[in-house]
């Protein structure tokens, strides 16, 4: 069966979409602990409360979920002080930002957004039939934001931003996005992409709520996947203009997010303290190995994440393999960088090690 030729005919926009690289599992080295630091996760374990949340909303997984997703969205009114009405949730912000590009694109129609940034930006915006417009980074690997607003044409209905940007790590500042939006035309959605906002120190770090407050066409985007470690439970939501929010809600997958997923969220919501002191340990952390990286001569871009990026073009793949076979899985992006998720203390030290045992065998020029 599978040996024939497969006669199907499928979509010809497919063939421009890329194959997701998922981040492997650290593979076993005899007598060393492995750190899979390729996917920007949380590498502490579910909350007690949380996990009796899930375990609770367990007891009902023969029933569908509620489909309207109610209590999640009044949590996230009630914590983020915005009206219910603005809120839309979808299966992780991944799919949030599918439902994003179905709402706004006709086949063709164009969506622009930094390069490098979160890979799966290209995949969702050619499986929806529309155009991709990357602008590259500036040399510092931030966004160009002058370049992406003179990128607009009459065919742009979407524009990411992702701060701060995966996978090369620094944040927008409040002022430079003020000065873009300004320049986008009121029809054209502006998503301001906030996966890593928990982990930004950055003191002129937007406020993207407020941006939304003001602009009709700004929507922000927000996950339960990094600073609240529910990766695997898969939820994320939009904050939008009431008139983009329902329409986001029409696009979503139907019983979507379960409510093991929405219980989980809730408590999560409500152990945010608890929370924070994780979220405050990793960041000291980045800064501890930010600063032992470049004390051993790295250039490393300002990282406002829950990672940090080595540009280091070509060598992407080699370091990478070198990491492996210390027991470290981090996130090479062939020709261009490596992209490594700060975690445990251990795993760091061994990142640090890494770094420092390459630049002993391959010199820096
Ligand atoms: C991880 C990440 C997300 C979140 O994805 P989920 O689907 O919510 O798990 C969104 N945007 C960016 C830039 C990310 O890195």
């Amino acid at each position: 069966m599978s040996d024939q030729p497969c006669p199907v005919r499928l979509r010809t926009s497919l063939e421009g979409v890329p194959a997701y690289t998922p981040g492997k599992p650290a593979a076993p080295i005899e007598g060393v602990t492995s750190y899979k630091i390729s996917s920007n996760e949380n590498p502490y374990p579910p909350l007690p409360s949380v996990l009796d949340a899930v375990t609770t909303a367990a007891q009902a997984i023969n029933r569908y979920p509620d489909m309207g997703v109610v209590m999640l969205s009044q949590a996230l009114s009630d914590h983020l002080g915005v009206p219910v009405e603005q809120i839309a949730t979808g299966t992780g912000s991944v799919a949030v930002l599918s439902q994003l590009v179905a709402i706004t694109c006709e086949p063709g129609d164009e969506v622009i957004y930094a390069w490098r940034s979160f890979e799966a930006y290209p995949i969702v915006i050619a499986l929806s039939g529309a155009q991709s417009v990357p602008v590259p980074l500036d040399a510092d690997h931030r966004h160009d934001l002058e370049a992406m607003a003179a990128a607009i044409t009459d065919r742009t209905r979407l524009v990411l931003v992702c701060t701060p940007n995966n996978p090369t790590g620094p944040a927008v500042r409040e002022d430079e996005l003020r000065a873009f939006i300004a320049k986008v035309p009121q029809d054209v959605l502006v998503v301001i992409d906030e996966a890593y906002l928990e982990f930004t120190t950055q003191d002129t770090v937007p406020d993207a709520l407020a941006l939304a407050a003001e602009h009709p066409n700004v929507a922000v985007l927000r996950t339960f996947s990094k600073a609240y470690g529910l990766a695997g439970l898969r939820v994320g939501y939009a904050v939008a203009h009431p008139t983009v929010a329902t329409a986001l809600r029409k696009a979503a997958t139907p019983f979507g997010v379960t409510d093991l997923a929405q219980e989980a969220a809730i408590a999560s919501l409500r152990a945010y303290d608890e929370l924070e002191v994780r979220v405050k340990e990793l960041v000291a952390e980045r800064e501890r190995v930010v600063a032992a990286l470049r004390e051993q001569g790295w250039e490393i871009p300002d990282a406002q994440g829950n990672f940090l990026w080595f540009p280091i073009g070509d060598d992407a793949v080699p370091f990478a393999q070198a990491c492996q076979a210390r027991g470290l899985m981090v996130r090479p992006f062939a020709g261009d960088g490596v992209r490594c998720t700060i975690a445990e203390p251990e795993a760091n030290d061994r990142l640090i090690g890494s770094a420092a045992e390459w630049l002993a065998t391959r010199p820096r020029p």
